[in-house]
């Protein structure tokens, strides 16, 4: 497809055209590891487009269960109907999802992955009689979505100052305890995970446990910088959460299905929440969607609390949509059937580890972090402050065909689920020549 010719019609999200003031850059088609630009280059995908093609792009399983069901039955209204595929790919979720989260509700994306998660952890409190837990918890440095909730609870202040008081009530836990330091590297013991988890026991403190209903965390933070909790850092949260019957939510979006070499991030660390919310991975990117998986328990208090209590009216139109639910089906027997969801745990999450590892003495380099298939590499600041490196390092990458991400002065990183070693020795070895490259 040519390119058009005035490309000032669309606005992009957020505010990417005037941050960067660059052309964009055209993708039109995508197979496997790879990307073709419009000017005919194959550009390796580092990043599963946005953390979300985990099986790689343009698989004939995913792309021909949509075609199918597009031309069977374009749509069904989730409200008292339904359609079979919705109810198979729930439970091929739970299948999959940590015990215990064995109901699913669906959505379209992370961000109402978000809303639905707070609005049922709110709902709950108040069918069980504690209506007065409405006090949310996020994380400094937590991405949630961009809607109300998920832009309040979120830890990004810059995404949240142009709106004033979102939502009432809303905290954030600390980012790091560490002066100086970033708590949030490679999960080493040293970096006091119980400690600082233990700064929930303050807004507890500060605020009566029973206002509080929810703490949503991602347990790795993704869009931030790829955060890795200090040991002991979740079971901490998941115990006081716990003592204080406050509901804990982890935000899987990018962390589910796969990325961390367990199916979800629950899995790697041992700790399962109350509500998981999660996107991005479940259709392959194929289909917008998303799911939010709660424990029966949650469950349960929706179905026999009191009736006069339970006016949860939520749902989208296109929650459970046919063609998500088709994509969504054959991406779990894709993930099922090449064992993608625990392939970063094995031989090439030790490869993707060493192989980054190696960039250590490269220019600019502070910090390199990595769990499962996803990665890494801090730049230096200069005098405290955040520099462009990274960003002209995605340029030059880019050039060279390859795709990566950037946050700051944070390079991260997330391969589709099939990479193979030859594919990273190749983001490696371009990575060290532009690193090189950049001032
Ligand atoms: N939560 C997390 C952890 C995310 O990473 C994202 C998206 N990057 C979202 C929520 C929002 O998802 P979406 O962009 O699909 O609304």
């Amino acid at each position: 497809r040519a390119r058009p010719n005035d490309l000032r019609a669309f606005w992009m999200p957020f505010t990417a055209n005037r941050q960067f003031k660059q052309a964009p850059r055209l993708l039109v088609a995508a197979k496997d590891m790879h990307y073709t630009t419009d000017d005919g280059r194959m550009v390796l995908d580092a990043t599963s487009g946005l953390w979300c093609v985990n099986a790689g792009h343009g698989r004939p399983k995913i792309t021909q269960a949509i075609q199918q069901q597009a031309a069977e039955m374009d749509y069904a209204p989730p409200f008292q109907m339904g359609h079979p595929l919705a109810f198979e790919l729930a439970n091929r979720l739970v299948e999959i999802a940590p015990k215990g989260m064995d109901h699913v509700f669906f959505t379209n994306s992370g961000s109402e992955s978000v809303e639905t998660a707070l609005k049922i952890a709110l709902a709950y409190h108040r069918v069980r009689g504690e209506g007065a837990r409405t006090r949310l918890i996020g994380r400094e440095r937590g991405y949630h979505g961009v809607n109300f909730g998920g832009t309040a609870v979120g830890g990004i202040v810059g995404n949240r100052k142009m709106y004033g008081t979102l939502v009432g009530g809303v905290d954030h836990l600390p980012h790091t305890h560490l002066p100086d330091r970033n708590a949030f590297s490679r999960g080493e013991p040293e970096h006091g995970g119980e400690d600082l988890a233990n700064t929930l026991e303050r807004l507890v403190g500060l605020h009566d446990a029973s206002t509080i209903a929810a703490v949503i965390v991602e347990p790795v933070a993704g869009s931030t910088g790829v955060l890795i909790p200090p040991k002991g850092y979740l079971q901490r949260l998941r115990e006081i959460c716990d003592k204080h019957g406050i509901l804990l939510i982890f935000d899987e979006v990018i962390t589910g299905f796969g990325r961390l070499g367990t199916p979800f991030a629950a899995d790697a660390f041992g700790v399962t929440p109350d509500i998981i919310t999660a996107a991005k991975g479940v259709t392959n990117g194929a289909v917008p969607m998303g799911a939010v998986f709660v424990k029966k328990e949650i469950y349960d208090t929706f179905m026999t609390g009191p009736e006069h209590l339970i006016e949860f009216a939520h749902g989208y139109t296109y929650s459970a949509h046919p063609l998500a639910c088709a994509a969504g089906v054959a991406t779990m027997e894709t993930y099922k059937d090449e064992g993608l969801l625990t392939r970063g745990s094995g031989e090439i999450g030790k490869y993707w580890e060493d192989a980054l590892h190696s960039l250590k003495d490269a220019p600019h380099v502070i910090d390199i972090r990595n769990i499962g298939l996803v990665g890494a590499i801090e730049l230096e600041p200069i005098d405290g402050q955040p520099t462009k490196r990274a960003f002209s390092a995605f340029l030059k990458a880019f050039e060279k065909n390859l795709l990566i991400r950037t946050t700051g002065d944070i390079i991260a990183m997330s391969p589709p689920l099939i990479v193979e070693k030859e594919h990273i020795d190749q983001i490696v070895t371009i990575l060290r020549e532009v690193l090189t490259s950049v001032e």
